[in-house]
């Protein structure tokens, strides 16, 4: 998307929006130990004209524009919906995590929208994890401290995306109480080659276990890298390895309907 100013973007979002242009995927992520399944990644598609676009097409011209604060809350309120249609049709219960961007977790009204929406669907907080980037607390610790206070009252899961990108991590560990670390997969790229990788990696995964945050390795792809997790005691993985990001209805198919008798 080129040179468009703030009008055209919104209008761009209306229009995807009114002819049913978004999609939510879900990536699986997996118990490292089990290799069972344990939660999901809310991760938005849009198919615009029959041009299938990953979030990095539009995601960052919505941020600049605001527009995206609407796209978050239209996701929540899918995956609430998603929630809703287990609990109704007796699926296994799995956590979702939705992608919190930096640029309205600190409206209280924000928050406040997430509030009445599971409020809506009857959907128990815990069921919900929001992944936050760390640049979004580096930049004003005290709002972010704020917002993690409230969203941890309601009962959602917080977790910190892409740890390890940013430059003030540590600092931020001090400061915002997280339950998640989401670390991300420059970590696990080059790792088994890179004896200082495993030092850093190893030590993440060490300092979270005594910080009781659980460790979940994004962009995971091979069995190698799989074994050695394993080995280092990362909780859950997330990655192509096991599954990529898929459409609900497949999601479901493949790891939530009961499967029939032969
Ligand atoms: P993220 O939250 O860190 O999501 C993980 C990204 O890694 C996803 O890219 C996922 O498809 C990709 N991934 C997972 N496993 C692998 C793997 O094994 N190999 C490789 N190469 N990639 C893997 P995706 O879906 O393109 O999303 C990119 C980013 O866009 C996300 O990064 C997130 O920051 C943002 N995003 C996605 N959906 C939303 C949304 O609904 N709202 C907001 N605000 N941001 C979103
Ligand atoms: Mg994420
Ligand atoms: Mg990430």
């Amino acid at each position: 998307m080129k040179f468009l100013d703030k009008k055209q973007i919104e209008e761009d979002f209306r229009k995807g929006m009114q002819n049913k242009e978004f999609q939510v995927y879900l990536q699986p992520k997996f118990d490292t130990k089990t290799e069972k399944i344990v939660g999901a990644e809310a991760l938005i598609r849009r198919n615009k004209q029959g041009t299938f676009l990953l979030p990095q097409a539009f995601v960052p011209s919505y941020e600049k524009t605001g527009v995206i604060t609407k796209l978050d809350v239209w996701v929540f309120d899918q995956v609430c919906k998603t929630l809703k249609r287990w609990i109704q049709k007796k699926y296994k219960l799995l956590p979702i995590s939705v992608n919190e961007s930096r640029r309205h977790l600190y409206h209280k009204k924000h928050v406040q929208e997430l509030e009445r929406i599971i409020n809506y669907y009857h959907i128990p907080a815990q069921f919900i994890e929001l992944e936050m980037t760390e640049s979004a607390v580096v930049n004003n610790i005290e709002v972010a401290k704020e917002a993690e206070r409230k969203v941890h009252q309601i009962g959602f899961v917080v977790s910190m995306d892409d740890f390890g990108t940013g430059y003030s991590s540590f600092h931020m560990l001090r400061q915002i109480e997280i339950d998640v670390l989401k670390i991300d997969k420059k970590f696990s790229d080059q790792v088994l080659e890179d004896e200082t990788g495993k030092i850093i990696l190893e030590s993440i995964i060490q300092m979270a276990k005594r910080l009781h945050i659980r460790t979940v390795a994004e962009g995971i792809e091979t069995k190698e890298q799989v074994a050695y997790l394993k080995q280092i005691g990362c909780d859950w993985i997330q990655g192509y390895y096991f599954a990529r990001p898929m459409p609900i209805p497949q999601f479901e198919e493949i790891y939530l309907k009961p499967k029939k008798e032969e």
